[in-house]
């Protein structure tokens, strides 16, 4: 029997399973995985990682992470959404929305 030390701690054996995996909070499916019995990692092989960007687009996840410029309005400034975000998050002008900086690199804004 083959047993596969885990690639991160190197402590624990690698069992395979079914994972279920999420993107942005939405499941997507279960994969194929080795998963560590001691620090619980995750492993996936190059085929289920493509299998996963498949399913993440086809669920029109994939590429979300997007780029923006921050502009000014009067004396405040503003922040462009870009459509697949604001699609994704049901947004709509008027909605009222909770931002707080998480550090000084993170700004997290709650519906
Ligand atoms: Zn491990």
């Amino acid at each position: 029997m083959n047993m596969t030390k885990c690639y991160l701690c190197e402590k624990g054996v690698l069992k395979v399973k079914e994972v279920p995996y999420a993107v942005y909070g939405e499941p997507i499916g279960k994969f194929k995985g080795e998963v560590c019995e001691q620090c619980g990692e995750t492993f996936f092989d190059e085929e289920t990682s493509l299998e996963i960007t498949e399913a993440t687009k086809s669920k029109g996840l994939f590429g979300m992470g997007a780029k923006t410029k921050i502009g000014q309005a009067g004396t405040t400034l503003d922040i462009r959404l870009p459509k697949r975000i604001i699609d994704f998050l049901h947004l709509e002008k008027g909605k009222e929305v909770t931002m707080y900086p998480e550090s000084k690199r993170k700004l997290v804004i709650e519906l």
